[in-house]
């Protein structure tokens, strides 16, 4: 019953995850992987492309913060 999950090292905070990204909660049988081939979740693969897209969706929006961010920086170098 044992299923692999898909859970990369980027989505895994300090804390362990209780859920999968599936929405499968996880028992002390599931496993981990970040690797989609080790992965037979039937769940997780049907999120695989769903997944994919939103960690490249969250690639654009940590660019676009650190833009905001270099924005913030001059305006506060103005500022005596
Ligand atoms: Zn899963």
């Amino acid at each position: 019953m044992s299923k692999t999950h898909y859970y990369p090292p980027f989505l895994a905070g300090d804390e362990e995850a209780e859920r999968g990204p599936c929405g499968v909660w996880l028992g002390e049988t599931s496993k981990l992987s970040g690797d989609w081939r080790a992965v037979d979740c039937a769940r997780c693969l049907k999120k695989r492309m769903a997944i994919t897209a939103s960690s490249e969706s969250e690639e654009r929006a940590i660019v676009q913060q650190m833009g905001d961010m270099a924005d913030f920086m001059r305006t506060q170098q103005v500022k005596p």
